[in-house]
């Protein structure tokens, strides 16, 4: 939903910064795995001693150049990587080796589903580039651990077309979500696999040129981006309202007291003192790794969302959520084999087996992460004994009220549906002389309500179908109600 304001429109970039699945970093042998004792993955390359020499992993090129296939880019076939210099203690060389006037891919694309509408972004670029350190404060002073230095990232950076931070949250789950599906990104956000820079501005509406930016750094969390950038629009009017004028600058967020705060006044290009990497060639990259790298591609989550459209005529609301996953769609596809019905599966999908992975995951259901992709809804019920309960309701054997109480036993318990179904007596009554007899004492005890439906008013079969179904404790198939109570009536 764009940001609404009578007076003024904001306007979002964000970059996004994407750890590479490789194992080993981008210009040595060291190993990237998350958790490691302090500075135990380092060597002489990635700690930045005199001598050394960076070595491209070819990996995380492969991996490169699929994030850009999967987010709809071109790729270069020239890129270069160039020195971005800074001075901070985390970074021991002094310099970052990234892509700067020569990224490997530019002017891609990535469509959102929001609010029933779909939204393109459009992406300026992809580079590649090697992570920094980490500084950890103590009381007693700040311990550098480069482990995570010369990790390989690609950082995503959208054009600035984004109009409120609902929009920049979507965006940056579906870009997420796209490089999961690829295989090109983990989707770890809590341990920093992804994270987003988000540059902000504010200008009155009709003014063509953009406002002041400011960047919010470092936002791991999509509950936190979309606040984040809620309360930098709203602060950035209240400056512009009372007179002042924006700082072109870098904040932070502080999500215990929800608000940003200035870091530092924000660089321009020219104070990196960019130039080219005199320790790398320039990267060729031909049509045939291209092509060889494309061939690699699974059906990415747009695709699979269209082919559910067409084969089981669903509609996008929930084709998107059932694709917000890979591993819910998954699931989903598997589902779908064995119990041959699409549609029923979608809604056992997105209903009850999305409610119990939230419920199963609250921090995932804070995040709006749909299903993270690190829990696999077969781990709550696997698809073999969900398939056997929605055979049940196919059969007619059990209503779906009843199927939901099974259901809930089954994540508990190790009984088959069937099972379950027989021992506690839940199979449905389509005994047509039990029902019969239902009805009929319905109809004798509620005649002032057949009175009124019969005198026109619709209304009341709802009410007496109700009360058919009490009388059958719940256990009776509606539709056979509705057919024999219409009959009687
Ligand atoms: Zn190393
Ligand atoms: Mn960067």
């Amino acid at each position: 939903m764009p940001f609404n304001h009578p007076q003024f429109e904001a306007t979002i970039g964000l970059e996004i910064h994407a750890q590479l699945t490789t194992s080993k970093k981008l210009f040595c042998f060291c190993s990237t795995a998350y958790g490691a004792e302090p500075n135990a993955s380092t060597c002489p390359v990635c700690t930045a001693q005199p001598g050394a020499l960076p070595v491209l992993n070819q990996e995380a090129v492969d991996l490169a150049i699929l994030a850009g296939v999967a987010l709809n880019c071109k790729i270069n076939n020239t890129s270069v990587f160039s020195r971005k210099n800074y001075f901070y203690p985390d970074l021991p060389k002094g310099y970052q080796i990234s892509q700067f006037d020569k990224p490997l891919c530019s002017d891609g694309h990535v469509d959102i589903y929001l609010n029933d509408t779909t939204v393109r972004i459009n992406i300026e670029r992809i580079h590649m580039e090697e992570d920094a350190g980490q500084s950890q404060h103590h009381h007693y002073g700040t311990l550098i651990n480069l482990n995570r230095a010369s990790t390989p990232l690609v950082e995503i950076v959208s054009r600035p077309e984004i109009t409120g931070a609902q929009e920049a949250a979507a965006y940056m789950r579906e870009v997420k979500n796209i490089l999961v599906y690829a295989g090109v990104n983990d989707g770890n956000l809590q341990e920093g696999s992804l994270r987003c820079d988000a540059n902000v501005s504010i200008r009155p509406k009709g003014q063509v040129k953009l406002g002041t930016r400011t960047e919010i750094k470092n936002v791991n969390s999509f509950r936190f981006l979309e606040k984040a950038i809620d309360y930098e629009i709203a602060r950035q009017i209240q400056v512009v309202v009372a007179g002042g004028r924006v700082v072109q600058e870098t904040r932070g967020y502080d999500s215990a007291k929800n608000v940003t705060y200035s870091m530092r006044s924000k660089e321009d290009a020219h104070d990196y003192r960019y130039f080219p990497e005199p320790d790398l060639l320039p990267l060729l990259v031909d049509q045939a790794r291209i092509d060889k790298v494309s061939s690699n591609m699974v059906e990415l989550p747009s695709v699979r969302a269209a082919r559910y459209a067409k084969d089981y005529e669903l509609p996008q609301s929930i084709t998107a959520t059932i694709t917000s996953s890979r591993a819910l769609a998954d699931y989903y596809d598997k589902l779908v084999s064995i119990v041959g019905d699409g549609k029923l599966s979608a809604n056992w999908v997105v209903g009850q087996v999305l409610r119990a992975l939230k419920e199963s995951s609250p921090e995932n259901a804070a995040e709006n992460i749909e299903a993270e992709s690190a829990v696999d809804p077969g781990q709550l019920i696997s698809t073999e004994r969900l398939a056997e309960l929605l055979s049940l309701i196919k059969e007619g054997l059990i209503n779906n009220n009843i199927a939901k109480t099974v259901f809930d036993e089954l994540l508990t318990s190790t009984a088959s549906a069937k099972e379950i179904v027989s021992k506690k007596g839940l199979a449905q009554v389509s005994d047509t002389s039990l029902i019969d007899k239902a009805i009929d004492g319905v109809l004798m005890r509620c005649a002032d309500q057949v009175a009124e439906y019969r005198s026109g008013k619709d209304k009341v079969f709802g009410f007496l179908v109700g009360q058919v179904m009490r009388e059958l404790k719940g256990k009776a198939n509606p539709t056979i109600i509705n057919d024999m109570l219409k009959k009687k009536l």
